[in-house]
């Protein structure tokens, strides 16, 4: 199988490591149990000037290496791997975090996963790297085949409810508690049960 899987928030603590940003920087108090929407500018009460800053804080090298894996993520990835599965880590971050992405999986052992980067958020602004790279458009995101994907975030699982063929696994977190899943997909509460949900029938 072709399994996509998310990077923030299913392989890493990304909100978690935010809050505490957003504590640190704006003396926002706002446990990650409280993120109930996936807009942090609006889940933090920050202005215009605050979310910039703190996505820029979040999208440097040392910010998203830090990231702890979630509970369970890295014995996932090997088990997908040894099951001989295709994995594509398909990211919304901006295409200039790929190095610190790809570094950070490299650090645990992962040097052979293809990394996509895709405008799930309409965020990109065609934004290149020096070597002229850019996030795929969500049109061109669609032409790529899965069988199977993880993600958490809303809006990247609006971009997935159209394919049918494809098994969508959305990983529990506050912010999509309220999604309402399309015929596709599956609630997963964490790694510990996705390999059991993946292969089943
Ligand atoms: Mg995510």
């Amino acid at each position: 199988m072709r399994v996509y899987v998310d990077f923030d928030d299913v392989l890493c603590e990304t909100a978690r490591t935010l809050s505490r940003l957003a504590n640190e920087l704006f003396g926002r108090n706002v446990p990650y149990e409280q993120i109930t929407r996936f807009n942090l500018q609006r889940a933090f009460h920050l202005d215009e000037e605050q979310i910039e800053t703190l996505m820029r804080h979040a999208h440097e090298s040392s910010f998203l290496l830090a990231l702890p894996p979630a509970p369970g993520a890295e014995e996932g990835l090997r088990r997908l791997a040894a099951a001989g599965h295709t994995v594509c880590i398909v990211t919304g971050r901006p295409v200039s975090t790929e190095a610190a992405s790809r570094e950070w999986l490299a650090r645990r052992g992962f040097t052979s996963f293809e990394i996509l980067t895709v405008d799930k958020y309409g965020r990109a602004r065609g934004e290149r790297t020096p070597d002229g790279r850019r996030a795929l458009s969500p049109q061109e995101f669609a032409a790529i085949p899965f069988d199977a994907a993880i993600d958490d975030s809303p809006d990247a699982l609006d971009l997935l409810a159209p394919r049918a063929r494809c098994r969508i696994f959305v990983f529990d977190r506050p912010w999509n508690a309220a999604y309402t899943l399309a015929p596709n997909m599956t609630r997963a509460s964490g790694w510990e049960g996705l390999t059991a949900l993946l292969h089943a029938r």
